[in-house]
C-alpha cells in the first residue's frame, strides 16, 4: 500500500532533482524515468579518490601524480550527469534535492566503508565549510545539508563547528588547479578537541581536483585527527 501523500506535498509538490518538475509518482524522491539519468561512478574507480578509471588502472592520472592529504574518498555519481541538478541545489534554492542526494550518498557510504574495513569507519561527518558570506546569500551551506541528511541514515554524528574557513577565498570555479591550491592554503582551520584522534569523513557536493578536500584534511590532521576520508555526491572525471 502506498503511504498517504503529506498535505505539504500537495501544496508544494516535491520537485524531481533531475527534471525539476513535480516528482511522479507522488512520494518518490526522483521520477521513475529520471532515476536512470545520474551515472554511477561504476565498478572501476581510483583506489585513492574514487574517480572512474579504466579497467587496468589502479589510480587516476591525478592521484598517480599527486600525494593527497586524505586517506581515501568515494562519490556516488559522475558530475556531468548531475551538473544541472547540483547547480539548482547550490544556486537556485533547491534544498529539497538533498533528500535524494543523501539517500544515494548513504548507499555509497555503505559500500565504501565496507571496502575500507571497520578500522576506517568514521567517528564524525564534517561538512566542507562554505564562506559565511556565501552561506548567507544562499541561506544554507550545501555540504552541511548533505551531511545532516546522510547522518540521519547512517547514524554517525555531524560536527559542523570544528572546521572553519579562515578567510573569504575567491570563487574558484574559473581558476586552474595550481591557482586553487595557492588560494586554499591556510584557508581552513580546525578548532577544539572534538576532532582529536578521530576518524573523520569530509562531506561535500562535488570533488574535482581535490584541492579543497586536501586543504580541509590538512587542517583536521594538524588539529590531531587520526585519519580523514571523504564522500561526495558527485565527482569530476579526469580532464574536467
Ligand atoms: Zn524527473
Ligand atoms: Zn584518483
Amino acid at each position: 500500500m502506498q503511504s498517504p501523500t503529506p498535505i505539504l506535498d500537495l501544496v508544494f509538490p516535491r520537485r524531481c532533482p533531475i527534471c525539476d518538475k513535480p516528482v511522479r509518482p507522488y512520494g518518490s524522491l526522483i521520477c521513475e524515468e529520471c532515476a536512470v539519468v545520474p551515472q554511477p561512478v561504476g565498478d572501476c574507480t581510483c583506489f585513492k579518490c574514487g574517480k572512474p578509471v579504466g579497467e587496468q588502472e589502479e589510480y587516476c592520472a591525478d592521484c598517480s601524480r599527486k600525494k593527497h592529504m586524505y586517506y581515501r574518498g568515494a562519490a556516488s555519481f559522475r558530475y556531468r550527469s548531475v551538473s544541472g541538478s547540483l547547480y539548482r541545489f547550490k544556486y537556485e534554492g533547491r534544498r529539497e534535492y538533498a533528500d535524494y542526494y543523501g539517500r544515494e550518498m548513504a548507499l555509497t557510504f555503505d559500500r565504501f566503508t565496507q571496502e575500507m574495513g571497520a578500522a576506517h569507519v568514521p567517528d564524525l561527518l564534517v561538512p566542507v565549510p562554505c564562506s559565511e558570506q556565501r552561506d548567507r546569500k544562499r541561506g544554507y551551506n550545501q555540504a552541511a545539508v548533505l551531511a545532516e541528511k546522510l547522518a540521519e541514515i547512517v547514524r554517525i554524528p555531524v560536527d559542523s563547528s570544528s572546521l572553519k574557513r579562515a578567510k573569504d577565498t575567491k570563487a574558484m570555479r574559473t581558476m586552474s588547479a595550481t591557482e586553487r591550491q595557492n588560494n586554499l592554503k591556510k584557508a581552513f582551520h580546525a578548532y577544539g578537541n572534538s576532532v582529536r584522534l578521530k576518524s573523520i569523513m569530509l562531506i561535500d557536493d562535488i570533488y574535482t581536483t581535490g584541492a579543497t578536500v586536501d586543504a580541509c584534511a590538512l587542517a583536521l590532521l594538524e588539529a590531531g585527527a587520526r585519519e580523514v576520508s571523504f564522500l561526495t555526491f558527485a565527482i569530476g572525471e579526469n580532464g574536467l
